[in-house]
């Protein structure tokens, strides 16, 4: 009750910097939108994010889209964490589409088919006024200025994780031996689609492995063209 207390004093987003509990922050969203969702591809961002949110109190949805190409253990992941947090809701998504292989002609139209159009569809019925999302500066230069909270195409995006680096990230997971997808440990350190996922090498950053040499940085979630 007094860190309740505290915490509805102190916690405001004008205060948050980079020493700022995550947690903290995930409490004032779930406090100023009561129908908070969150969505997660169960990356090493997402699973902390998750572990996090649901120490913060977050009892609602994790949204995940199942493309149809995810690796087998991607989907391992999945319902690995199902079973460690019961507490949450897991949602899966799916266009249904046949195997088409698009990704080959036209990533950006496959990404929007496959990943975006089900979550915006969904999200359209259900109307939360603000996502969790797992996003970090560090993972990429695209993402070096990613800010707390940020206002969406059609609502506003909460980054609790926007001030967490790859190491942090790490060492949170392992003091935790949190359900981390084990292909991260074998160098994919952002991981998408099989067709479109490769692993990183010494050097790059984390998404660097995504969409590899097609010049194509994100699946469209969080732009504000086509995102959610
Ligand atoms: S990541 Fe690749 S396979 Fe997956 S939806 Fe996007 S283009 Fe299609």
């Amino acid at each position: 009750m007094i860190e309740q207390i505290t915490d509805s004093i102190n916690n405001k987003p004008e205060t948050w910097n980079e020493s700022t509990d995550s947690r903290d922050i995930i409490r004032w969203a779930i406090k100023n939108h009561p129908n908070l969702t969150m969505t997660s591809g169960f990356n090493l961002n997402g699973t902390v994010l998750l572990d996090l949110a649901v120490e913060a109190g977050y009892r609602g949805e994790v949204i995940f889209v199942n493309t149809g190409y995810h690796f087998q253990e991607t989907l391992e992941t999945r319902d690995r964490v199902q079973e460690a947090y019961p507490q949450i809701k897991l949602v899966t998504l799916t266009a249904n589409l046949p195997d088409d292989h698009l990704f080959l002609k036209d990533a950006d139209a496959c990404c929007f088919a496959r990943k975006v159009a089900p979550l915006q569809n969904y999200l359209a019925r259900k109307q939360p006024t603000a996502l969790l999302n797992a996003r970090s500066r560090d993972q990429a230069s695209t993402r070096s200025d990613i800010p707390f909270i940020e206002s969406g195409k059609e609502r506003a995006r909460i980054n609790p994780l926007a001030h967490w680096t790859r190491e942090t990230l790490e060492a949170y997971a392992k003091a935790k031996d949190l359900p981390v997808n084990p292909l991260y440990w074998e160098g994919f350190l952002s991981i998408g689609c099989a067709p479109c996922t490769r692993a990183v090498r010494p050097g790059e950053d984390s998404r660097s492995g995504r969409w590899s040499g097609q010049g194509k940085t994100e699946c469209g979630l969080w732009t504000n063209v086509s995102g959610i």
